[in-house]
């Protein structure tokens, strides 16, 4: 039996009368080598142990139970544990975990099924929670390593460098937590049902500390949203909702070319230091006027 097999998924799926779901992002992998790699690039030992998101059949599942020594596999369709039951047979080391991964206390989940163990992330994600759930895995701060699956334009945004095209908010929010880094690209006909677009494989290995310092990390991502908000708009312009209107235009002309930017400058251009430098400058001015 393959999982990848397209004929062998048919069969089984078939024999269980499983009908893909579009809402949960259900694409299977068809090609071995893409869970073999993924398995091979997540950075799990033999000793580490993981956590996937969405097993669907199985296939990656298979792999990382080969390389770790546990895998716990988060998965919300329950019409998949019949099927689930039959491909993990051979799998003494996986326990399948009916649940939303969005739902689910990782932090917690890690500490009851592995304590004192390393633990990585490992998925290949379902399209529709993408974003949300790269945040909730870095933000349980319970991996060594996050190693995912997502659209390829989601991919190249997730580690565009400041100015190009691509960078966004949460460019900033994922690098800002993690070292981010494209490990391969996946071509769409290596999934059933087929989408409509390819994907890639990202590495995110989550930082001990951020790579810049911030006294107010709710007033740092509030200018990087606000600025990327109205993106076309100057700074200047983009980020007064930040500071719940406290600054007229004049006063955030003066922040912003204080921090020896200029006051044309639009938030895509700035760096991770850039929004960090106009945070700390902002608090500063902020406890001056009694606002903090
Ligand atoms: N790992 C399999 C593979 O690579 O062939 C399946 C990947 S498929 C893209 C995504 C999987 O995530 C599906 O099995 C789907 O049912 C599951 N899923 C969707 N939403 C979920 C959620 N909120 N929490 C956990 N699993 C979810």
């Amino acid at each position: 039996m393959g999982l990848c097999d397209i004929q062998d998924i048919k069969e089984i799926l078939g024999r269980h009368g499983f009908r893909f779901s579009k809402a949960l992002g259900q694409n299977f992998l068809t090609e071995a080598w893409v869970p073999a790699r993924i398995a091979a690039e997540c950075g799990a030992g033999e000793d580490d142990c993981v956590v996937e998101v969405g097993p669907g059949m199985g296939c990656l599942t298979v792999e990382l139970s080969q390389r770790a020594a546990q895998v716990a596999a988060i998965e919300l369709d329950r019409a998949l544990f019949p099927v689930l039951d039959e491909t993990l047979a051979g799998c003494g080391n996986v326990e399948v975990i009916q649940g939303d991964v969005l739902k689910t206390d990782l932090a917690a989940l890690c500490r009851e099924k592995f304590p004192g163990k390393t633990v990585y992330a490992c998925a290949n994600l379902p399209y529709y929670i993408t974003s949300p759930a790269i945040s909730a895995l870095l933000d349980s701060g319970a991996f060594a390593g996050v190693t995912v699956m997502v659209q390829k334009e989601v991919a190249e945004r997730i580690c565009a460098p400041a100015g190009s095209s691509d960078y966004s908010a949460f460019s900033i929010y994922v690098q800002y937590h993690a070292d981010a880094h494209i490990l391969f690209d996946v071509p769409r006909d290596c999934f059933m049902p087929q989408p409509k677009v390819d994907s890639a494989v990202i590495r995110l290995t989550p930082r001990e500390k951020p790579p810049v310092e911030v006294e107010d990390e709710r007033l740092f991502f509030a200018i990087v949203r606000a600025a990327f908000n109205q993106r076309r708009k100057t700074l200047v312009n983009a980020i007064g909702t930040a500071f719940g209107g406290r600054f007229d235009k004049a006063q955030l002309t003066e922040l912003v070319t204080f921090c020896e930017l200029d006051e044309r400058v639009r938030g895509e251009r700035l760096s991770l230091a850039d929004y960090a430098r106009l945070t700390n400058a902002a608090c500063t001015l902020m406890r001056t006027r009694g606002y903090l």
